[in-house]
């Protein structure tokens, strides 16, 4: 037996016992006389001491030889120890270690597995298995265990089943391009792999499963933008006979109960914003309500007077950062740098100071009157001691703009409490958007989501008018699910792959088993997906995903530690009919 408990269980209730404990040696600390070994395991941690005057020479000589990360195996009794830490459950107690077996040694670690290691990002990944052992991240490992758990849990309980759905498959599209594995018994035919199993769970619903999820990979070869990984895990969800309202409810369920179940956290209805709302009032479909600091539009209050800027602007909004107005001048100088920033991209700022005693004082000062300026202040909810920031411009770009300020100052502010927990829905998003390099309409979120009844006609029309049930559920400024009623007649699908410029052989090609399936009795249908890497993360308090995932590809979507992607050899080539074109890499 390699060990009769963990290091991270005993205490004073087992003092007297003789104990074996197997492990990774944390720590040294060899006075000579007595020789101290912290050893580490996924459970805590136990000092192992030696006494030099007290024990055989070999057992001494072997303690002398260990090293960081050696695994050994070590028996003794449990005393009491002389100075306690209260800092470790096992503080109380020591092991006088009568043998100790070296079950592995270990080269010198690369970076000292420590909570606060001196490894960069770049070598903790190149050894991610000794990054494991850290506590920051077994823990956070354990964490995303726990939330997989719940999820398991409650959706079992409300009746979902859990379905695989195959990974090699053809196209299904959610925006990215496909990960295309070569099929070796069908030279010059393809898989590609799912970016999302969107399709299947459909044919689910037709095949009568009626709830489904699973918690599945997802694959999509995106431009990485800063933590997105090439391959992330969905919680996918399908139910049938349902309408937006039933799926709303159900995934609130799940939400509230994770929250409760991982945080302790009690949160009431999550408030929904239609989209349209939501761009008005935070310049953002996933907008962070942690905070205020909505728009305010101020058109009407701002365009009556000799100030060109405002008046040639479509849209002209503020915010009230509160209690912002003792920033120097110098500070709002700053911001006015950065909201100029490419990145941000606005003209300028034009700022106004509500005083604590009632007066204003803006960059404005010459063309506003403080009658006008009140005004701003009413429409923006500002209060005396705030600073009101205005854009104008363009109006999506000018919301944006307004919107990244808007994040920006209430980080500097400290309002994103990553304790505080603001779920909300996003509903009634558009169905189509606009792509300026194609020139044409795309689906906002795929092309197998519905247009809300009786607005099918208006696609010849007015396109950009017409919404979908659709949905989004946001936490905290982070989109961590989507997803929409579908379209489950054959003749509504036909009908958007046609608008969305498929040629009906594409179509067919492509999609003709779902149109087939949808022949054969088709329950109405929809569902949601929930970014599980980013919902962990989230319910962690932490921003990074790469944290929570245990071999991360890195922001090239390299697995630095294996060295993939690689190259194959010709053989293999060969076998699967490909030639690479060595000109293109
Ligand atoms: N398949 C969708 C996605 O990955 C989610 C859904 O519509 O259920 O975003």
């Amino acid at each position: 037996m390699y060990r009769t408990h963990t290091c991270g269980e005993l205490n004073e209730n087992h003092v007297g016992q003789q104990v074996t404990l197997s492990g990774w040696v944390q720590k040294i600390r060899n006075k000579g006389f007595m020789i101290w070994v912290d050893l580490r395991d996924r459970y805590g941690i136990t000092q192992l001491i030696f006494d030099a005057e007290r024990s055989p020479k070999e057992l001494i000589e072997k303690a002398t030889s260990l090293g960081r990360e050696f695994v050994v195996q070590a028996t003794g009794e449990v005393i009491e120890r002389e100075s306690k830490n209260p800092a470790i459950p096992t503080g109380n107690i020591e092991i006088v270690v009568s043998d100790l077996v070296v079950l592995s040694p270990s080269k010198v670690p690369p970076f000292t597995i420590e909570d606060n290691t001196d490894g960069g990002e770049d070598l903790r990944m190149k050894y991610r298995y000794l990054d494991i052992r850290r506590t920051p991240i077994r823990e956070h490992l354990i964490f995303r265990h726990r939330v997989n758990m719940e999820v398991r849990k409650y959706l079992s309980d409300q009746g979902f089943i859990d379905v695989e759905t195959p990974y090699l498959i053809k196209s299904t599209p959610e925006g990215a391009r496909d990960f295309v594995v070569p099929s070796r018994m069908h030279p010059g035919q393809f898989y590609a792999l799912p970016q999302s199993p969107q399709t299947f769970k459909q044919l689910l619903m037709v095949g009568g499963m009626d709830k489904y999820f699973q918690i599945v990979k997802c694959f999509r070869d995106e431009d990485l933008r800063a933590d997105r990984q090439p391959e992330f895990t969905q919680i996918d969800c399908e139910m049938a006979f349902v309408e937006q309202e039933d799926i709303l409810r159900t995934f609130e369920g799940l939400t509230r109960h994770l929250l409760q179940e991982i945080n302790g956290v009690e949160v009431g209805d999550f408030p929904r914003l239609t989209y349209d709302e939501a761009m008005q009032k935070y310049g953002n479909d996933k907008p962070d309500i942690r905070f205020g600091m909505e728009f305010g539009e101020l058109n009407q209050v701002a365009q009556h007077r000799d100030f060109k800027i405002f008046n040639e602007a479509e849209l002209i909004v503020g915010i009230a950062v509160p209690q912002a107005n003792s920033m120097t001048r110098k500070e709002i100088d700053q911001l006015i740098e950065w909201v100029k920033r490419p990145q941000v991209g606005a003209q300028g700022m034009v700022y106004v100071r509500y005083n604590e005693d009632g007066s204003f004082k803006s960059s404005v000062d010459k063309f506003y009157p403080a009658e006008d300026l009140a005004l701003w202040a009413e429409k923006t909810g500002a209060q005396p001691g705030d600073l009101i920031c205005v854009l104008s411009g363009e109006t999506q770009k000018v919301r944006s703009q307004l919107s990244a300020l808007r994040m920006e100052l209430a980080e500097r502010l400290g309002l994103r409490n990553p304790k505080e927990f603001r779920p909300l829905w996003v509903i009634d998003f558009p169905l189509l958007e606009w792509d300026e390099e194609s020139g044409r309409y795309h689906a906002m979120h795929h092309p197998f989501t519905a247009p809300k009844p009786g607005q099918l006609d208006l696609l010849e029309t007015q396109p950009s008018a017409v919404r979908a049930n659709a949905y989004d559920l946001v936490i905290n400024g982070n989109e961590v699910g989507g997803g929409s009623i579908r379209i489950h007649d054959q003749a509504t699908q036909k009908k958007m792959f046609d608008y969305l410029g498929f040629t009906p052989e594409e179509a067919q090609a492509q999609f003709g088993f779902l149109m087939e399936a949808f022949q054969y009795g088709a329950p109405p249908h929809g569902g949601i997906a929930f970014g599980l890497d980013r919902l962990v993360a989230i319910l962690g308090g932490q921003e990074t995903i790469r944290d929570f995932i245990a071999f991360p590809k890195n922001n090239a979507g390299r697995d630095v530690m294996i060295d993939a992607p690689a190259t194959i050899h010709q053989a293999q080539l060969d076998e699967l009919a490909l030639q690479v074109n060595t000109e293109a890499e």
